[in-house]
């Protein structure tokens, strides 16, 4: 199989994927998606923006790319190059142009990592122009009607070269994502993880405890995603002061006296 070839059907959701709603966002999106407006997700890592596009797209009934944004990535590798394969040189459509031109979602994730380059074409699919230009081909091409450019970004690592700028962010219907509430993350602990209600309640405490430390030692506290982590190695068997160093503390922190405070932390509840 050619990896290059994005071939959609693939990208379809047929299962409904669980996903719980922290406020109106599935409403928005989907006003957003029949007004053909782009959204932008802002929040921290691991805290639900991948799941919540998965399950609009299932919702929707369209296809989704995903694209993991770095600082590799250049409008080439969104839009599309020509390869020369046996002598031949053939013209192969990247993610974002297989997306406009297939009607599929296309979900940007880490946006800012790109390479300026990327907002070229961005910028005129994310307005009322809806078209994208392919400049190797000569091409601009107009987005299918059921097209959908969704873009995230996690505003809590602050430098102006991490920063959208106005031009691009001003496009964008944003949604802000942020931890879900005690109660509904001790649920998502619980179903996601298979652990059981008191143990999914300690984790959530535990988190709420590193989360307090943001900003003083720490860059970020533990995210929905590492309690989903520990939840499934204490489901495992192992033993809960373990998962919580391994799936928690030793993810978030690599300084010696702040893992230790934070495994004091875990000690505390477990
Ligand atoms: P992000 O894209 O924001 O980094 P993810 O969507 O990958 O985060 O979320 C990480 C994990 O946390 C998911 O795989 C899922 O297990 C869980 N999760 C977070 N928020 C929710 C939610 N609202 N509903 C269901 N699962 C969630």
């Amino acid at each position: 199989m050619n990896a290059r070839t994005l071939d959609t059907e693939a990208y379809f959701i047929e299962r409904e994927p669980y996903y719980e709603p922290t406020g109106d966002e599935v409403a928005v999106f989907e006003a957003a998606y029949r007004n053909k407006l782009p959204v932008l997700l802002k929040g921290p890592t691991g805290c639900g923006k991948t799941r919540f596009m998965e399950y609009m797209a299932w919702r929707l009934k369209r296809p989704l790319i995903t694209v993991s944004c770095h600082d590799d990535l250049t409008a080439s590798d969104l839009v599309g190059r020509f390869l020369v394969k046996g002598g031949e040189t053939t013209w192969v459509d990247g993610p974002l142009t297989r997306a406009v031109r297939t009607g599929a979602i296309c979900y940007l994730d880490e946006i800012v990592e790109a390479r300026k380059d990327t907002m070229v074409v961005i910028h005129p699919l994310a307005d009322d122009r809806r078209t994208l230009p392919m400049e190797k081909l000569g091409l601009l091409v107009e987005a299918d009607d059921r097209f959908c450019l969704a873009v995230s970004y996690n505003p809590g690592y602050q430098s102006v070269l991490k920063d959208l700028k106005q031009s691009t962010r001003q496009r964008f219907v944003a949604l802000e994502f942020s931890y879900p509430s005690p109660e509904l993350e001790r649920k998502i602990v619980v179903t996601e993880a298979g652990v059981d209600a008191a143990t999914a309640e300690k984790l959530v405490k535990f988190a709420h405890m590193t989360r307090n430390l943001k900003g003083s030692g720490l860059e970020e506290g533990a995210s929905t995603r590492l309690l989903v982590h520990a939840g499934k190695l204490i489901a495992a068997g192992i033993a809960p002061i373990t998962a919580c160093r391994t799936a928690i503390a030793e993810a978030i922190t690599d300084d010696a006296e702040m893992l230790a405070a934070v495994q004091e932390l875990s000690s505390s509840l477990f």
